[in-house]
Formats: C-alpha cells, structure tokens, sequence
C-alpha cells in the first residue's frame, strides 16, 4: 500500500467527502473526470450534424454543457440506448459514427480547477473495473473508438503504444491498460484507491442544524477494507455527503442451481480454464471441457479451447436459430469469429454430428446435475437423460450486480422492488437528468447499474451526475 492510500483513508477526516464513488471502471474514471475540474464546452467553430441540437447548442455559445439543461438539450434524441443523457453525450462525443462516419467530437475540455469537487474512487482491482477480469486477447464487440472517454481517443492511444485495432475492435488487455493510462494521463489518481472493497454503507440521521435553512444532508458511513501491500486487510470508514454506486454487474456470476455446482470442478470465469490448461490440468487428451451458455462469454471460453486444442462440449437452452440468441444478432461481416462458434453449434450439435473435430453442441438440453467424479447429467428436449464426464465446467451464463453492502442489498432502489435487480430488466430506479436514486437523496448510480450497458453510454451518467453535484455544490452557503 501506498502512503497517498493511506493518507486516502485516514480516519482522521474531520469533514466529511463531499462525494465517494464506488467502483473504479470506466464509469467511476469518467465521473473522476468531470468532478476533478475538467469542463466540456461545445467548440464555437463546431456545427453537429443534427439540426435540432446543433439549434439548441448554438442558443447558450459558451455555457460550460454541465451548466445546460440536459433534459432540454437531449430531447428528441435517439439511438441504441434509452437514456436521454447517454445518447447526449455520445452524439457530442462521437457526432456521426451510427451512421458510419468519423466525425470530431464537437466538445473542448478546460482544465478549470476552481470547479473540481474533492472525491475519491474506490475500487476492488486496478482502474478499469471489469475490463482487469476479461481475458486479455480477448476482441472487444465494441469498435475500439467505442471504448474511449473523453478527450483521448482509443485509436491514438493505440497508435502511439505502436500497436492496431483488429477490424476495427480492440482487445480488452489493451483497454485495460488504456483505462489505466487515463487515470494517469489525466492526474487522476490521487483520487484513486485500489484494492480497496466497500463491505457497508449506512445512512439514516441526515446532519441537524447545519443546513442554513436547506434540506438537511443525508451523511453516508461507508466502510470496507483495503488489501496492503502485504495482502492483510486493514478495515476503513468514511463519511461522505453523496455516494455514487458505479459497481457494474460482474461481480456476481449466474449460477445454474443445480445439485453439484459447489463441486470444485465447476467454474464461472474463463481464466479457471486458461489456469487449467497453464497448469497441464487440462490437455488435448483430457475429457472434454464442458461450457454451459451461448453468450459472448461462452463464446470466448470456446474459442479460447479450440485455439489450445481441447475438447469442448457446449451445452445452452435455447434453439440454435432462437432469434433471441445474440449470434443471431450481429453482423456476420463484422464478428467473424462469433459467426465461427455459431455456425459450429449449429452443425455441429449432437442432434446432426459432422465436421469439427474435438467440438460437440448440446443444443436445447437442460443441465439436471453434476456428479463428484466429474459427470455432467443432462436432460434433452425430448425429455432424455444423457451423461458426459468432463474435465471441467465453465458455467458462463451472465451474471447480477453485487450490492450485498447496501441495507436489504440494495433491493429497494430497482425500478420494481420485488424483482431481483437487473442490468437488463430492473435496473437502480434513478431520475433520467441526475442518475440520483429515486428512493435516496445523495445516492447515485450509474454504468449498467442503472442500465446503460455500454462503456459509450455509461458516460452519460457521468455527465448527469456532475451535472448535479455541482448544482448541489453551488447551492452550499458560502
Ligand atoms: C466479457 C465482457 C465483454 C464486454 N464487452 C463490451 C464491449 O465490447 N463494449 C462495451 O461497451 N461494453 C462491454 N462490456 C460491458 C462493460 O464491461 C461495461 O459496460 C463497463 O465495464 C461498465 O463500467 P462500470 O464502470 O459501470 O463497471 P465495471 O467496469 O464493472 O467496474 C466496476 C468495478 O467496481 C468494482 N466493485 C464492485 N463492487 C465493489 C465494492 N463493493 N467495493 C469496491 N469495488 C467494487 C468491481 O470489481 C469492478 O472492478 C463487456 C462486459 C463483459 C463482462
């Protein structure tokens, strides 16, 4: 551990943070971004390919866009996201490219430092978030432009390391790594601590008395640990004006809820299997390896087994040409490798074998249980019971926010209460031109927690959570 971690999370602090993030990914470094002082401004010479906004940018010519009205300004607007703010942000960002072209952005940054926010980001690995837990090689579905925050471009910072974009997509070591890079290049990190895990975080008693007449402040106890350099853990607690949750979804892999899952043959990350094959556990001449899931991850852990020659046997629920499935949503020009896997879980299935060697697709079978000497019991359409040994299991079928720190884990801020929390399907119920939780003053959320599921359009919150602050901040007496 460093001393500036140390210093970061001194018990001392009289006073508390005026705002503590959660989460140290794309979204977190984003919202760093804005609350560490830098400021976007639409460029006097830029005209936006949308008339509308370009109509509404060009009514406040030199009004800092964190000062605008975002809910004036992004109305209308539309692409592959709900929010408003997200699709804001990204049409500034990046003017043109649904439809194909390469425009500038049309925002300059200043450094404004008088309009920082003191903060701090705490996260559990590296700055980067999830993109420090997907394997390396792996391509992004994104173009790797995609992938940027603000006010460096992906593609340059890929060019300057010597290295290219593959079609267009970038591998997710090197986002990592350009995540990393950010926070550097942008003097962010003394705002960063790493290692560090929230484990609570209570409100109740907003502050008495020191509000001047406003709404009373709710003040935030957080507390967690950090892993030292020496790998013990040192407890910490803070206190904070406004908690912003940017956590992700990944935390937490989907189980199949079927007897034997504990066994310790049965994984949920594909580097169990890249650990696997390193250690010679798993070889060519092993039992197959079994992958349940026919997503993007159950994908990757496929071709990852092909390219090391290992036996694989994929096993999911759905119909090979289920129009839900997400191969049959993309472009087979633009994802070639993903089209590979599916046309090999088509032709390849148990229900028609042929030609590739060492690869067999289980479609429409239900997984009934695993046995302790490395079975896998399945369950056909039909109603039959098949049996497989196996070397392994990857069981790669999405996974669910964590928020187990929250009181009740945090099931009270969905959109609907009594469902489980869901990226996809019942998201943190925040306000659309804040990102503040509906149900807590001074708690927000953001990135896929409140169901913007890309690195894009998580900087849409971002903004809109700035946005906000500073309102709050200019409110403050003097
Ligand atoms: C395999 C895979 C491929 C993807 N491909 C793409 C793609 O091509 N394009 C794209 O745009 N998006 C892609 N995504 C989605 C993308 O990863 C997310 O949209 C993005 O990372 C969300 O950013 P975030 O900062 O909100 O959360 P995250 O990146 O998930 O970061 C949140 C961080 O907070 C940490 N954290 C959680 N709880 C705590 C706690 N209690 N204390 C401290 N830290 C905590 C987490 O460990 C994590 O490191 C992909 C996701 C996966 C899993």
């Amino acid at each position: 551990m460093n001393s500036r971690r140390r210093d970061h999370l001194g018990t001392d602090r009289s006073e508390p943070l005026p705002v503590l993030i959660i989460g140290n990914g794309p979204s977190g470094i984003c919202l760093s971004y804005l609350l560490s002082g830098y400021t976007p401004y639409v460029r006097p010479d830029a005209v936006h390919p949308h008339p509308l906004l370009q109509r509404k940018l060009a009514e406040a010519p030199g009004v800092s866009l964190l000062d605008q009205d975002l809910d004036y300004l992004s109305e209308g607007l539309e692409g592959r996201c709900q929010s408003p703010v997200a699709l804001l942000f990204d049409a500034l960002l990046r003017p043109d490219t649904d439809f194909g072209g390469n425009m500038e952005s049309v925002l300059t940054w200043k450094h404004q430092k008088e309009r920082a926010i003191p903060h701090m980001v705490l996260g559990r690995n590296l700055p980067g978030g999830a993109w420090h837990s997907i394997e390396g090689s792996m391509v992004t579905l994104s173009q790797g432009q995609w992938m940027g925050l603000p006010d460096l471009q992906v593609k340059e910072w890929i060019r300057r390391k010597r290295r290219g974009l593959r079609n267009s997509r970038a591998t997710a070591g090197d986002i990592a790594h350009y995540y990393r890079d950010y926070v550097t290049k942008k003097d962010l990190g003394r705002n960063f601590v790493s290692g560090a895990v929230v484990t609570a975080v209570e409100w109740g008693t907003p502050e008495s008395g020191a509000s001047g007449g406003r709404e009373p402040s709710p003040l935030f106890q957080v507390s967690g640990f950090v892993t030292t350099e020496d790998q013990s853990r040192r407890p910490f607690s803070l206190c904070a004006r406004n908690v912003v949750l940017a956590t992700g979804t990944s935390d937490s892999p989907a189980r199949l809820g079927v007897p034997g899952e504990a066994l310790p043959f049965v994984h949920y990350e594909l580097a169990a299997l890249e650990a696997a094959v390193r250690a010679g556990a798993v070889t060519p001449a092993s039992d197959p390896v079994l992958i349940v899931g026919a997503g993007l991850s159950a994908a990757d852990a496929v071709l990852y087994a092909r390219h090391c020659n290992i036996p694989v046997i994929h096993t999911f629920r759905r119909p090979v040409d289920d129009p839900g499935l997400v191969f049959n949503q993309l472009p087979k020009m633009l994802y070639p490798e993903y089209h590979k896997v599916h046309q090999m879980m088509r032709e390849q299935s148990i229900l028609s074998p042929s030609p590739y060697e060492g690869y067999l697709s289980l479609p429409e079978h239900r997984l009934l249980l695993f046995k302790a000497d490395r079975q896998a019991v399945f369950q056909d359409r039909d109603g039959l019971q098949k049996v497989f040994g196996v070397a392994l299991v990857l069981v790669l079928i999405g996974s669910h926010p964590d928020l187990s720190f929250l009181p009740g884990a945090g099931a009270d801020l969905a959109v609907d209460p009594d469902q489980p929390l869901s990226a996809k399907r019942n998201p943190i119920d925040v306000d659309p031109f804040t990102y503040q939780s509906t149900r807590q003053e001074g708690l927000y959320a953001m990135g896929p927690l409140a169901g913007d599921n890309f690195v894009r359009f998580v900087q849409g919150g971002a903004l809109a959570v700035a946005s906000s602050l500073l309102r709050k901040e200019a409110r403050k007496p003097p």
